[in-house]
């Protein structure tokens, strides 16, 4: 108990949605497991989850363990997008302009200053940001990283020094994008040059979270054991503890969220008005972007369908001066007849639990994969970035649990899909694997699962580190 009294971990996730719900999820885990955690958030996001929860779904609510935040300047100014498009800059800005006041910030806590919690002894890093991981070291604090993709997106990365070393990368214009190009990540299809900003960020990132004392993957070895296998022939020490927000350790309450956004939670009201499995859930998370014809395309197609819809459409989904009164009248319509809601912004993991929910069109984000997974929902993918190419795949042909659109969004193709995964035998295999995962994950995560276990290993080695050699 002397240990664990005085061991402090500090979180430090890149500032996007995606990465904030999960590492809180693990913070407030650790809490739970007697550590004192500070979760450390740029002040622009901080601001935007104070606004858009009222506190209320954060951790620290209500009596037991607490989590404290801190939060420095990201570096960029107030009226700058943080979207995916500036991804790389905001990079470059935390690198350039807030690595100092993390420094300063772990010197302080690494004192222990303030009284309130013991001496800093881990640091737990967001893998894409390694230079919190080397800070943390040159300190002599000892830093974890934790890598939000999937393991399989994470060896996929991995790879990309090797397929840049054999020509294999960038792929030549004019190639045959065959199959496996397609489920490809995004940039790299995209890149025209090994000197390509996004492909070079990706493998660098990678290549240097290794530094790191440990990995700690949001996965279970259910999902993903070769992928897992291939990680830890370089990472010998990987932590698979995911899906995280079902991992539950002693805490009944429910697992943290972490809202840039405002849920809207008029939906759930609508679904509870519904037959069971008969809506489509579409959320395209909180980063992709898409022109007004995708729009409309996808809503045409869904219309089609003839089935009801929840779409979340983000004030900022569709492409810059792309939202038209022609939108906006068409889903004013679809509400008035009751076949559509639209709302900015979710309780996506309610939604997902409703029993009227039937399938989920997605974007194919690792958070979004795994919480329909755990909720037993098929999915129709259209990946937009990313690690997302690679979920997808895995979604429709590795274990099954959902369709893969790929590149395409004609209104035939959603309509079509929607029909393949709602109706008929294809739909019930469809179903019943969702339902075979699902048990398969949620196993991982209770008393005796491998994420479980992996979870209380990972306790005692964080705890480890606050006794003095
Ligand atoms: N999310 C939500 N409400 C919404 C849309 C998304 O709470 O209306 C949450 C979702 O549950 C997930 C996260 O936002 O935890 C999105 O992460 P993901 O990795 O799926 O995609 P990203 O946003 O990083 O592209």
């Amino acid at each position: 108990a002397g240990a664990a009294a005085s061991t402090h971990v500090l979180i430090f996730p890149f500032p996007a949605q995606g990465h904030l719900n999960c590492m809180l999820q693990l913070a407030e885990l650790l809490a739970a497991a007697d550590i004192h955690v500070t979760f450390l958030n740029t002040e622009y996001n901080h601001r935007r989850l104070l606004r858009s929860s009222s506190g209320n779904s954060l951790p620290g609510r209500g009596p037991g363990p607490k989590v404290q935040f801190r939060a420095i300047a990201d570096g960029l100014p107030d009226d700058r997008a943080r979207s995916a498009a500036r991804l790389l800059e905001l990079d470059a800005s935390l690198r350039a302009r807030s690595s100092q006041a993390y420094r300063d910030l772990l010197v302080d806590l690494r004192e222990g200053s303030g009284g309130r919690a013991p001496r800093v002894t881990c640091v737990i890093a967001d893998g894409i940001m390694p230079f919190a991981i080397d800070i943390a070291e040159e300190l002599g604090i000892p830093a974890m990283a934790f890598r939000t993709p999937s393991a399989s997106s994470v060896w996929a990365y991995y790879c990309i020094p090797k397929l840049l070393q054999s020509g294999e990368l960038p792929i030549p214009e004019g190639a045959d994008l065959d199959e496996p190009i397609r489920g490809l990540p995004s940039f790299c299809r995209e890149a025209r040059s090994s000197d390509d900003p996004m492909l070079r960020f990706v493998a660098e990132v990678t290549a240097h979270s290794a530094r790191a004392r440990a990995f700690i993957l949001n996965t279970c070895e259910h999902l993903e054991p070769s992928a897992l296998s291939s990680i830890r022939a370089r990472m010998p020490v990987t932590y698979a503890v995911g899906p995280l927000h079902a991992l539950r350790s002693g805490s009944e309450s429910a697992p943290a969220r972490a809202s840039l956004w405002r849920e809207d939670r008029t939906c759930v009201a609508w679904l509870d008005g519904q037959p069971e499995r008969s809506v489509v859930y579409v959320s395209f998370g909180s980063f992709a972007v898409m022109s007004r014809k995708q729009f409309l395309e996808f809503w045409r197609g869904l219309v089609g369908s003839g089935r009801r819809f929840l779409w979340v459409v983000r004030p900022d989904l569709i492409e810059e001066g792309g939202w038209t009164d022609e939108m906006e009248s068409m889903i004013e319509g679809a509400r008035d007849r009751d076949r559509a809601r639209v709302v900015g912004w979710a309780p996506q993991r309610e939604v997902l639990g409703h029993r009227a929910v039937g399938c989920f069109m997605t974007h194919s984000g690792w958070n979004s994969t795994l919480e329909s997974m755990v909720e037993g929902v098929p999915m129709i993918c259209w990946p937009f970035f990313a690690d997302q190419q690679i979920n997808s795949r895995f979604v429709s042909e590795v274990w099954r649990i959902g369709l893969d659109m790929k590149d395409t969004c004609e209104r035939s193709t959603v309509e079509r899909m929607v029909r393949e995964a709602m109706e008929g035998d294809a739909a019930d295999e469809l179903r019943r694997s969702a339902k075979a995962t699902a048990e398969a994950v949620r196993k991982s995560v209770e008393e005796g699962g491998s994420s479980f276990a992996a979870f209380q290993r990972l306790v005692q080695h964080i705890k480890s580190l606050a006794r003095p050699n």
